[in-house]
């Protein structure tokens, strides 16, 4: 990487469950693993009495702590609280959403005893801090440079909040990209396809919240996506939900109690589920064992691949949907795709495949590339070249992207009026001569919309612009323009002006429900104390595993045969106890401080260091 004083860059794949965080190094990608060794870090944020923990950290003790434990603010972010699917989803999380001041969802925890709400750009800016600290840690560096990717079709209020959860993270966003365009990029570097030929490749992605799949054409380094579809409610968490509910009827059927209302007992349920469906896309059958489930009923049962499958087969068939439009939109025929490729954890299931090789007919499908891993992959490329890497390996490469839905204007009768049309490439910019309804009309509102339906009122409203200051004139004197400018990101800013006067009104779409400049200041304040806060679970984390690891080595110490040999057994029998008393305090003190864990340490060593030092005096003939 050539050090040009900007840092580095990374990608991070910011998914509905897990996050991966990739970066092009010495000519390769290399995956950047956390501080529990893992290539991927949970999407879960939680809030305790004391602090806030992230990542695994969270996620482990989720069934503790299900109220206070986010997660998929993926599937919340850039939506309004009314939005049926957002309703949809609060019927299964286990934490509190209200509805904001501006119409937005809200979180609703608690936090060191207080309640708190919070954004889902709030709780997504967490999960990208602790992405950004895992990078600043493997690479010894400040990192504020990333590529994010999102799904394909997102809408233009998801992109922008994604956007700026990354801001509150203290990242420069440097793009927003598709995911199953990152993952193409990352197919694309181990492929050599043969000179002046093109490539048609089916990205096939399908995650734990969403489905993407895109058609992407590569020519020479050239990734040019020819159409995009998907679903922002198709993943492996809907497969689990299935089997959740299914064992909620067994309990039910066999205990005649009901489990649903009972937030613990349907997170450890949840996990046990998600766990089976993982063991059956390699296995034909497994097992599920809960103790306590419920009332101190101990849960135990069996499913078999075929059940799971039986149980989400509606889902599974939905999944091939975006693959038929996908074709359809790009003009192409089964015939055509070169290559399907895998992407995403859900990939996995067998069914998945099964219905992907019928739909291709009997094609084999490309398992080549790490379905965990493709999507950052193509971020750090992605984060590589917009950095300015020569590298030969990439330096070539180009992404052409899409806009995911049609955007337009309502004009009269409450008609869509496409200006850019879905699958456009971008970054576009288009432009629309209306003119006022009436007569003497000073003041012009272009009402802005994204979508495919003919009427605006079942379409997305992105925003309304006004132009006001118009010299009174009779209908259809006065010109107003409307200006469509797509960025790379697929963020649209709309520009409206009067072209006899030169007045305008720009500014970027802004959705109703967007933070505004002061709520993204204030978040960014309290992301300073969750940093700091962050800091300090570290220090204690590393202070809890110091005690462990000093109990553990005085042990074996003692344990040696020749050192055991030295020590009087009243000694070693002192050591014993204050090592077995510090091995039982840490177990039921995990959750105690920095300094508690410090103050046992020097106990500990105080027991331990005297006895020693007698040995080692005694064994050295020059010691005064
Ligand atoms: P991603 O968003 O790509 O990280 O995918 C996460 C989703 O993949 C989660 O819903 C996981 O449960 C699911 N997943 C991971 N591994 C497997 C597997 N072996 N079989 C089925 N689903 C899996």
């Amino acid at each position: 990487m050539a050090d040009d004083g900007m840092g580095p860059a990374i990608g991070i794949d910011l998914g509905t469950t897990y996050c991966c965080a990739a970066i092009w190094r010495h000519g390769k990608v290399e995956i950047i693993s956390n501080d529990q060794g893992n290539r991927t870090t949970p999407s879960f944020v939680a809030f305790t009495d004391t602090e806030v923990l992230v990542g695994d950290a969270a996620k482990n003790q989720v069934a503790m702590n299900p109220a206070n434990t986010v997660f998929d603010s993926k599937r919340l972010i850039g939506r309004r609280y009314s939005d049926e699917s957002v309703q949809k989803d609060l019927k299964r999380l286990p934490f509190k959403v209200v509805a904001g001041s501006n119409g937005n969802p809200l979180i609703m925890v608690t936090y060191k005893g207080k309640e708190k709400r919070l954004a889902a750009e709030e709780i997504s800016s967490i999960v990208l801090m602790k992405m950004k600290e895992i990078a600043e840690d493997y690479l010894g560096t400040t990192v504020t440079n990333a590529v994010i990717t999102v799904p394909a079709n997102y809408s233009n209020a998801q992109r922008q909040a994604t956007k700026d959860a990354g801001i509150i993270a203290g990242l420069n966003v440097m793009r927003l990209i598709n995911e199953a365009t990152a993952a193409a990029i990352a197919y694309g570097l181990d492929r050599k396809p043969k000179k002046f030929e093109e490539e048609n490749v089916l990205i096939f992605d399908l995650g734990g919240g969403t489905l993407d799949v895109s058609l992407v054409t590569m020519e020479e380094g050239i990734f040019e996506v020819r159409a995009t579809a998907g679903d922002t409610h198709l993943g492996g968490e809907e497969f689990d939900n299935r089997m959740v509910d299914h064992f909620i009827k067994e309990f039910s059927r066999r205990h005649k109690k009901d489990i649903s209302s009972n937030p613990r007992a349907l997170q450890r349920l949840r996990t046990a589920c998600e766990r089976a469906k993982r063991i059956l896309s390699s296995a034909a059958q497994t097992v599920i064992e809960i103790d306590h489930l419920y009332d101190d009923i101990d849960f135990s049962s069996s499913i078999t691949r075929a059940e799971f499958e039986n149980l989400s087969v509606d889902l599974f068939r939905k999944c091939m949907e975006p693959v038929e439009k996908c074709l359809r939109d790009a003009k192409m025929d089964k015939g055509s795709i070169h290559d399907v490729v895998l992407v995403g954890g859900s990939t996995r299931i067998h069914k998945v495949h099964q219905l992907l090789q019928e739909f291709f007919n009997g094609k084999e499908l490309c398992k080549s590339i790490n379905p965990d891993e493709a999507v950052a992959c193509g971020a750090a490329i992605q984060a590589a070249i917009l950095k300015g890497d020569k590298d030969d390996k990439i330096n070539n490469f180009l992404l052409l992207d899409v806009t995911p839905q049609s955007l337009g204007v309502e004009t009269a009768g409450g008609i869509m009026t496409v200006l850019i049309p879905r699958n456009t490439t971008i970054p576009t910019n288009k432009e629309m001569v209306l003119s006022p309804d009436y007569d003497n009309q000073t003041s012009f509102l272009a009402k802005v919309y994204e979508g495919e339906r003919a009427r605006t009122r079942d379409n997305n409203l992105l925003g309304e612009f006004e132009l006001s200051g118009i010299p009174p004139a009779p209908r259809g004197g006065p010109q107003i323009t409307v200006c469509f400018d797509v960025e790379c990101d697929g963020i649209l800013n709309v520009l409206v002006k009067d072209k006899n006067t030169g007045k305008r009104n720009l500014r970027t779409i802004n959705d109703k429900s967007r933070l505004s400049k002061d709520e993204i200041e204030n978040m960014l304040r309290e992301a300073k104390k969750y940093r700091a806060e962050n800091a300090k679970y570290k220090k204690k984390v590393k202070a809890r595993n110091a005690l462990e690891e000093i109990a553990y080595n005085m042990k074996n110490t003692i344990d040696d045969e020749k050192i055991a040999a030295k020590l009087r057994p009243a000694d070693k029998n002192k050591i014993d106890d204050a090592i077995e008393q510090a091995v039982g305090w840490l177990e039921i003190n995990r959750l105690a401080q920095t300094v508690d864990f410090k103050r046992k340490m020097k106990e500990l060593w105080s027991t331990f260091k005297p006895i020693m030092t007698k040995i080692y005096e005694a064994e050295c003939p020059y010691d005064g």
